[in-house]
């Protein structure tokens, strides 16, 4: 079964809206076992959208199109499905019945152009719209699907999900798809790592996608059933994990966050925060986790060298002589600002976030963190490349990373 996707709507060709019905009903088609082999998306025009139902007609087995159901000039999609496939359009009486109902509840008289809405291609199936107007389409024609759904994500998506997905073919198998972050390791490291693993495995697959920071990889498995696609999965998880170790800090939608959150209130630990360049990103990253008060005790940002005297205790003369931005300054500040919060733990940031202020021996992207715990502390020193905002983000997901990596040995 080749199914293919024809949105239409001249703002999607114009990039005034983005495609999300495409990505949405290929995930789920994807879900369902079903190969998509095309998206297509054609603008508010009846010759080319004619052209393009011809074509996926001449090489798809399930064609579903997004948009132009609606009532005014532009929406011609089911005028033209009607014309290709040579099907008078025929009145709906108990959906007319319905629009009028829904516009007199609403204290309106229903528009001449709303009557259209009510028209159906001969043979086809209506498919309610809560959620709207325009309804959807079911249509059976020769050995081919053809399904019209409305363009609004808030009425297409229910309306897949509730009534199409159910009437849709099985396709005897499932794909499952599961994410395993990966931190500490450049993608083309994580590659080398894994090469031989990729290369010689079709099912899961496997695709190392680089993100900001991190890695993420993509396993997608193929099987009969969810539950043998979920063995499959964890199979090469496991294998993955043996080559990766806890550089893997994450799967799906855990984020280094809501991991380390999680490892904090498991141990019972409370953490104070002393940040520089980062300007509070952290405290807000941490903050942005609901439950975050049961381990988050404070965040202070000592921007100046004043504040990391004043609000931290730092000797001014101490930070003058090693510099704000060196090993001494970061650890001092972790300690002092678990003293000063009394909390458990302590992490402090100091670096250059750019674009200007580096010199040779201190560039743009140099961070140091360092953590204050109980019984040590400890600092890293970092170089960091990109933007101001990456290198921002590039520190807090570091200082997280080395959160992570004390409290994963606690066991
Ligand atoms: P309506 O009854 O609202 O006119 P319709 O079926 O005629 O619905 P369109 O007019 O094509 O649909 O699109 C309505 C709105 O839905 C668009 O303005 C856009 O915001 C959104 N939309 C349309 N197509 C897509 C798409 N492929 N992805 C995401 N949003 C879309
Ligand atoms: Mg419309």
């Amino acid at each position: 079964m080749k199914a293919e996707i024809i949105a239409t709507g001249t703002e999607l060709l114009l990039g005034q809206t983005v495609n999300t019905n495409a990505r949405f009903l290929s995930e789920k088609l994807a879900q369902m076992g079903i190969d998509v082999y095309w998206h297509t998306v054609v603008g508010d025009n009846a010759v080319r959208l004619e052209a393009a139902l011809r074509l996926a007609l001449s090489r798809s087995d399930i064609i579903i199109t997004s948009g132009g159901l609606g009532p005014t000039m532009d929406d011609l999609t089911k005028e033209t499905v009607a014309k290709v496939l040579q099907l008078p359009l025929e009145v709906n009486a108990e959906w007319e019945r319905q629009l009028i109902n829904m516009f007199a509840s609403r204290g309106s008289k229903m528009t001449q152009n709303n009557y259209k809405q009510a028209l159906l291609p001969r043979g086809a199936k209506l498919i309610t719209n809560d959620y709207g107007t325009a309804p959807g389409i079911w249509l059976e024609h020769r050995d081919k699907i053809i399904v019209l759904l409305p363009g609004p994500p808030r009425e297409l998506e229910p309306m897949f999900i509730e009534k199409i997905m159910p009437l849709l073919p099985s396709s005897g198998s499932s794909l499952v798809s599961r994410t395993l972050k990966v931190v500490g390791l450049g993608e083309s490291s994580v590659e080398d790592k894994l090469a031989e693993i990729i290369a010689a495995q079709t099912n899961p697959t496997i695709a190392p996608l680089a993100k900001l920071g991190e890695v993420h990889l993509r396993l997608t498995a193929k099987a009969r059933s969810k539950t043998e696609c979920q063995e499959l999965l964890d199979e090469t998880e496991a294998k993955l994990t043996a080559r990766l170790g806890n550089a893997i800090y994450a799967r799906d939608e855990q984020t280094m966050g809501s991991v380390v959150a999680e490892l904090l209130s498991k141990n019972k630990l409370s953490l104070a925060l002393a940040e520089s360049c980062t300007g509070g990103y952290l405290a807000h990253t941490l903050t942005n986790i609901p439950g975050s008060s049961s381990f988050f005790s404070a965040g202070l940002v000592t921007y100046s060298n004043e504040a990391k005297s004043k609000l931290l205790g730092i000797p001014l003369q101490f930070i003058e002589e090693h510099d704000a931005v060196s090993a001494e300054v970061g650890r001092a500040m972790a300690s002092q600002v678990r003293e000063v919060a009394e909390s458990d733990l302590g992490l402090g940031i100091t670096g250059i976030a750019g674009p200007t202020g580096g010199t040779a021996d201190k560039p743009v992207g140099l961070v140091y963190i360092a953590l204050a715990t109980p019984t040590t502390v400890t600092c890293q020193r970092f170089n960091f490349f990109g933007k101001r905002e990456n290198i921002k983000e590039r520190a807090v997901m570091s200082a997280l990373n080395m959160l992570r990596l004390y409290l994963i040995q606690l066991g």
